[in-house]
């Protein structure tokens, strides 16, 4: 596996070695330029995205409509991509892990996504639990517990949400109050991604009983076995779209959760649970694109057979302007989401403003262009016996999930207004 910040560098030292050759910026075309973008995979990124692709055109897309008709978690299909490496990307090296770029992850996200975005988050899900011990966790609570990850095919958790905060994160009512060497937590989780099946989670809880406690100082953060007493899991949400994943609300009555536990210290639990999103943005961005390109391939297909007044009706100027919006579209999210990946994964500062943009902008194109597809399939995509219908429901929850596309906004808007006060 070639770590994408090696990649980088050896582009940079390409980059170096032609200008220094030709004393100018290179004309000839194949040169990297000199603003140092570069516009390809490398050999091993190009293999995982095709690894990846293969998995989605044969093993999800057969199954795909089973999966959403019946809400059902496909277990199976979870073991295979878990034998396969395509899950825990992000596990340091020195467990046994990966350490895979966020580029990288992207890849496959988008890739598998393409098949069906319900079974990639059943398949994927498990790495937004994870993120908060990759990037907080010390050396024993990772060995513990992202340790477990690789050495069978089960799944973790983040719950943070609850009945009356999700945008709202400062709203979190679950509270965790120390009596001993252990915090006895109570409260009720809500909308959890693989809220039923994951081995351990990751959660967010008050240990500040002071209302007016800043939230950089109020929240703490702990790893929870599944199997403490007193959590108990909801019913399986009937979500409109991405039906394969389990989605549950999750009680907690005097959870017992050992100080060991806690990630970093008491009050760092807040900082955690919100600089995840710098890493997961940009995936679910790729999801985005993998369900726009997926509507946009369909749609043309359907256009190229599908007949209208004696022609097809890609020769209809209007429904072949629908296409090339869509492609519009697919193109400039993969970019959004690609420029993302690669600010996080070269350590540039303040990457939220870019996953930002990527997730907003991912999701929206997605909902566009699966509406799009409905459009040129005409009837047919109003049914369920085509792929179309089932992208459009699976898109909208992009805008909704990990922070909505208004939250988006707000991150968006506050940056963009910082500089300019700056600049003033
Ligand atoms: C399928 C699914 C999976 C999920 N998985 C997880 C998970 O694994 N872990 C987890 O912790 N959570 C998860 N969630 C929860 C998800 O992150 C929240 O639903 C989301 O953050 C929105 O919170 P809310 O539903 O409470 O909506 P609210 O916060 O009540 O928002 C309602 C509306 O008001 C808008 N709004 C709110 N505040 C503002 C503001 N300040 N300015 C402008 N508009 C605003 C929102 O954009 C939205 O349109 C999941 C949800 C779903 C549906």
């Amino acid at each position: 596996m070639i770590p994408l910040k090696q990649f980088c560098r050896s582009a940079v030292r390409t980059t170096v070695r032609s200008i220094s050759t030709t004393n100018a910026v290179a004309s000839n075309s194949s040169e990297i330029p000199a603003n140092g973008y570069h516009f390809e995979l490398n050999e091993t990124q190009r293999e995982i995205f095709e690894t990846a692709k293969k998995f989605a055109r044969e093993e999800i897309i057969p199954v795909a409509a089973h999966y959403d008709e019946t809400g059902t978690r496909p277990d199976e299909l979870v073991k295979k991509a878990w034998s396969i490496g395509l899950m825990n990307g992000s596990i340091p090296e020195y467990l046994g892990g990966m350490n895979q770029s966020v580029f990288t992850e992207c890849l496959v996200q988008e890739a598998l996504s393409w098949g069906c975005s319900g079974i990639t988050l059943a398949i994927m899900g498990s790495g937004l639990g994870q993120v908060p011990v990759v990037l907080a966790g010390n050396k024993e609570q990772q060995k513990k517990y992202l340790g477990r990850l690789l050495e069978e095919p089960i799944v973790a958790a983040y719950a943070v949400t609850e009945p009356g905060a999700g945008s709202d994160v400062n709203g979190v009512r679950t509270k965790a109050e120390k009596k001993g060497d252990e915090y006895i937590l109570n409260g009720q989780k809500m909308w959890i991604t693989n809220g039923g099946v994951a081995n351990w989670y990751f959660v967010l809880a008050r240990t500040d009983p002071d209302p007016k406690a800043p939230a950089s100082k109020a929240f703490t953060g702990f790893i929870v076995d599944r199997d403490t007493p007193g959590l108990t899991p909801g019913r399986k949400e009937n979500m409109m779209g991405q039906r394969a994943s389990d989605t549950r609300g999750i009680t907690f009555e005097d959870v017992r959760v050992p100080k060991e536990n806690v990630l970093i210290g008491e009050g760092a639990g807040f900082k955690i649970a919100m600089g995840v999103f710098d890493k997961t943005r940009a995936p679910v961005a790729a999801v985005g694109v993998g369900i726009a390109q997926r509507a946009l391939d369909e749609a043309s297909k359907y256009s190229l057979e599908r007949k209208a007044f004696g022609v097809p009706i890609s020769q209809h100027q209007a429904v072949a302007f629908i296409l090339a919006d869509m492609a519009i579209g697919v193109e400039t999210a993969r970019l959004a989401y690609m420029k993302s990946a690669w600010e996080v994964d070269s350590g540039k500062k303040n990457p939220s403003y870019m996953a930002s943009i990527a997730k907003a902008y991912g999701s929206e194109i997605a909902n566009k262009c699966a509406s799009d597809a409905v459009q040129i399939f005409g009837g047919s995509g109003y049914n369920k016996d085509y792929p179309v219908e089932k992208l459009m429901r699976d898109a909208k929850i992009l805008q909704i999930y990990e922070g909505t596309s208004q939250i988006q906004r707000l991150i968006i808007s506050r940056a963009v207004l910082a500089h300019a006060k700056e600049s003033n």
